[in-house]
């Protein structure tokens, strides 16, 4: 199941439904504990977070196994929506190997929710005709990110995006992005926390260095960061206002004149 992108207003209707119904939720460091505050179920934590696994993915797919076989409803709640980088195919084909019945409940993915909660619509007539998310977490045995080549109406979401910016900058370069492309991190997305960071792929490892900025983090690659500005100046949405702090904005003005 996915629990939507920081804000616990945006798990689904369908996942509030099924997670008051649950026996045993495994929940992931994404996951916003608010959602579980009320439940009648065990709650086990099995995050992960970059470099620090606290329970690898053979054992919580062993452990979905294993509270299946009790005749628990068990939910397995990620951030985002759970098909996105969220590793539901090798957890679902385990529990189908097993003749376990179960239930993909999709969620809000943070690919789209997260620009658009920070001014930025990944698509846009005439600006940006197609989307391409991509993890930009390396794999040790290919360093090479599925970056594909510049096309300006392309508008690119890096997940993971934050520890590997010094590798994925060069690889733009590479395949043809112009230096002074926008490029947008926000980091705490549809949170109180939310930051963002308006700089260009030149100077994205820099400034994202400088800022400090943490995770969880994406970055926006594309002409659709522009929009920012002028959607930002008339934005009075409630989401706007709540989740981002003025002082917390950071726009390089000089790079983002587009
Ligand atoms: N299944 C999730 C993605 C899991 S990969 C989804 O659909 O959203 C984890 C990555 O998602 C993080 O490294 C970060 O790049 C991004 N992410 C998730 N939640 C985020 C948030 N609230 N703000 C910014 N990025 C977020």
């Amino acid at each position: 199941m996915g629990a939507g992108p920081g804000d616990p207003e945006l798990i689904t209707l369908r996942g509030w439904r099924v997670l008051q119904q649950a026996d045993v939720v495994l929940y992931d460091s994404l996951v916003d504990t608010r959602l579980l505050e009320d439940l009648d179920a065990e709650l086990v934590f099995v995050g992960k977070r970059c470099g620090n696994h606290h329970m690898p993915q053979e054992e919580i797919t062993e452990l979905l196994v294993h509270f299946a076989f009790e005749g628990k409803r068990v939910v397995r709640l990620k951030g985002g929506d759970p098909t996105v980088f969220g590793r539901t195919g090798e957890e679902a084909l385990r529990l189908a190997q097993f003749g376990i019945p179960f239930e993909i409940v999709p969620g809000v993915s943070s690919a789209v929710a997260v620009p658009a909660l920070a001014g930025i619509p990944v698509t846009h007539r005439g600006l940006a005709d197609a989307v391409c998310v991509l993890s930009a977490h390396r794999q040790e045995h290919d360093p090479e990110l599925s970056i594909p080549l510049y096309h300006p109406r392309t508008t690119l979401v890096l997940l993971m995006a934050l520890q590997t910016v010094e590798t994925w900058t060069p690889q733009l370069l590479a395949r043809g992005y112009p230096a002074d492309l926008p490029v947008a991190f926000v980091c705490a997305g549809a949170t109180e926390r939310q930051r963002v960071v308006v700089t260009t792929v030149s100077r994205a490892a820099a400034d994202a260095q400088a800022a400090g900025l943490g995770s969880p983090a994406l970055a926006v690659v594309g002409r659709v960061v522009g929009l920012r500005d002028r959607l930002a100046a008339c934005e009075r949405t409630a989401h706007w206002r709540r989740y981002e702090h003025p002082r917390q904005v950071e726009t390089r003005e000089e790079v983002c004149a587009l």
